[in-house]
């Protein structure tokens, strides 16, 4: 059976008023209408009939519709709870979808999909991006593949090097966990209604392993934000705010061979392991 394609800005226009909704600021509801996105967002996941997958806020299905017809199997989390009724009817018929209404950051990952390795795809609510990928990445769930739709500025903190502006805490964790890769660049044309900023898609490969040799995780994170919460601050100032004498700090920085009068912006993922190694060697 052929069904309306949601993505068409005319069927999504024809839902929202068939259903009374309006789409929520407070929610980051800004709905796909660009098929050829749907289609990029599902290619570069390289979605394959019967791969598993979260989505994350289906919205009134489109992405949903996407990685249906390319066989996924899906199990799509939505905090609206006026949208599981609405996606009953726009996705009836899609035997393999499967709807759950709630917080996906107050929901158990694990228990919901299981072990078996499965891909997240979504275009994230924008307003809470960056704790869904950190709940994502550090709760180690057995996820292979992140595709998700991120404001462009996100996107570019994602994959920042050492010593620009970008560069931050969620580069580190996010190259630390994943291999990060900005896929495609998304005009607001492409959503209704259009948000205030450019978006991307971005495609993280989950790791198997680390990049960096890292013995204490909780200890590099922390030496990590840190050293960023006071970006303009020398590594051997920013890092006091951990209860480190400037005796400590000095000492573990002339260990890892790392200048103390460095700013934190400029240490690559392997200098913060060799620091945080060192400072909990000291
Ligand atoms: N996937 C749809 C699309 O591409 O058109 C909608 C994407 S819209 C940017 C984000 C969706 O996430 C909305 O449907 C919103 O209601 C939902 N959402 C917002 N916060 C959420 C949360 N904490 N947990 C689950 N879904 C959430």
């Amino acid at each position: 059976m052929l069904k309306p394609n949601i993505a068409d800005p005319g069927v999504t226009r024809h839902i929202l008023k068939a259903f009374d909704l309006h789409a929520s600021k407070r929610l980051g509801q800004n709905f796909l209408v660009h098929s050829g996105t749907v289609a990029g967002v599902v290619q570069t996941a390289e979605i394959r009939p019967g791969d598993r997958v979260l989505e994350i806020g289906p919205g009134i299905g489109t992405l949903t519709q996407g990685l249906a017809e390319a066989g996924a199997v899906v199990t799509a989390v939505e905090l609206d709870k006026k949208l599981p009724t609405v996606l009953a009817q726009t996705l009836d018929g899609y035997e393999k979808v499967h709807i759950v209404g709630g917080d996906i950051l107050k929901t158990d990952i694990l228990a919901l999909m299981g072990e078996t390795p499965f891909k997240v795809v979504a275009n994230l609510p924008y307003y809470i991006t960056t704790p869904i990928l950190l709940t994502l990445l550090e709760r180690r769930l057995p996820i292979t593949r992140i595709v998700t739709m991120v404001q462009r500025e996100v996107a570019e903190r994602m994959v920042a090097m050492p010593g620009g502006r970008d560069y931050g805490s969620l580069s580190v964790a996010v190259q630390y966990y994943t291999a990060p890769r900005l896929a495609l660049a998304v005009s607001p044309r492409c959503f209704f209604p259009p948000p205030a900023v450019e978006s991307a898609v971005m495609d993280c490969i989950v790791r198997q392993a680390p990049p960096v040799a890292v013995a204490d995780e909780k200890q590099f994170f922390r030496v990590v934000r840190a050293a960023f919460e006071q970006r303009r601050k020398t590594i051997g100032n920013a890092l006091k705010i951990l209860g480190f004498s400037r005796d400590t700090l000095q000492g573990a920085c002339a260990r890892a061979g790392i200048d103390a009068m460095r700013r934190g912006e400029t240490l690559s993922l392997a200098e913060f392991a060799t620091l945080a190694s060192a400072l909990a060697e000291i």
